[in-house]
């Protein structure tokens, strides 16, 4: 399908590895230019060279801690004027709820509630006045189905579904699409994280920490940043203009639902 965006400029955030890296790469191959970031610069030079060489779109780099101030003042100064963007960080720890003070709630509300609030104010007024535009906010399948041991994950994440529910309303007349991706458990440095913390809390391999996750997705497998990209690709397209607000499940069918 050709998603008539070739030539746009999308900045995608925390996009070195995993499913911000699906997303570039897939942004990348209809023709889109890419601001791509993320803290550490040797993966992010590695990530951009590969991207440059298979697809020919220009890419602009910016090391820097998208949930902070100044590293979203560097990576908006570079990024100037785009029509895409894609928002995502790293996900908060997991544990008990006896475990998180006022500090703990701050940086997962920092990361991923208030972080992309701040990237849409910054860059949709832009989009408005030029008369199209696509967000996407990468958030998680605990939105729809909380995740027990990620309950920092699971109360930033809400509070951001909130204000795109009103947001994207408001901004739709002026051709600017908001949509939420949840990524149910996709094969990335995450997944592998998360199953390491269950094989160590458990003390079970790693293969049977995956294997017992898998057996919960109908489609019995973890979901591919390849797949995630496409998505979301296709959420930036042209033909995506009647899709307003919605949270959209990447999951292989684990959150057991109708709505
Ligand atoms: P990942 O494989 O660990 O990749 C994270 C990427 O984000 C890396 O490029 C990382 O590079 C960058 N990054 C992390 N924190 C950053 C920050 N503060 N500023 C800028 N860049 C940052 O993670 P993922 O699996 O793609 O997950 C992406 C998001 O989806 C996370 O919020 C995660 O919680 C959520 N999610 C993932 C899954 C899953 O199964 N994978 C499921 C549900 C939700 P640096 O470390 O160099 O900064």
């Amino acid at each position: 399908m050709e998603l008539g965006i070739s030539g746009k400029r999308a900045l995608v955030c925390a996009s070195s590895k995993g499913l911000g890296r699906g997303c570039a790469e897939a942004l990348a191959d209809a023709g889109v230019s890419l601001v791509m970031n993320a803290r550490g610069a040797e993966a992010l030079e590695a990530a951009a060279a590969e991207i440059r060489a298979r697809y020919g779109v220009e890419v602009i780099t910016v090391a820097a801690d998208i949930t902070t101030d100044e590293g979203r003042a560097a990576v908006l100064k570079a990024a100037g004027d785009v029509d895409i963007l894609v928002t995502n960080a790293g996900g908060p720890p997991p544990g008990m709820w006896t475990d998180w003070e006022r500090a703990d709630f701050i940086a997962a509300l920092d990361a991923n509630m208030l972080a992309p609030i701040a990237l849409m104010k910054a860059l949709v007024p832009g989009m408005m006045e030029r008369g199209w535009g696509r967000v996407v906010n990468i958030t998680s399948m605990s939105v729809k189905s909380p995740i027990a041991v990620l309950g920092l994950s699971n109360s930033a994440r809400a509070g951001l579904t909130g204000y795109v529910a009103g947001t994207a309303r408001q901004v739709a007349p002026s051709g600017v699409v908001i949509n939420n991706l949840l990524p149910g458990i996709h094969a990335t440095d995450r997944a592998i994280s998360l199953d390491k913390g269950v094989s160590d809390a458990e003390g079970i391999s790693m293969d049977e920490a995956k294997a017992r996750r898998e057996a919960t997705i109908p489609a019995r497998r973890y979901g591919t940043p390849e797949e995630f990209g496409a998505a979301c690709a296709f959420l930036c397209s042209q033909h995506s203009g009647f899709i307003i607000g919605q949270n959209i499940l990447l999951d292989g069918g684990a959150v057991n639902t109708v709505m």
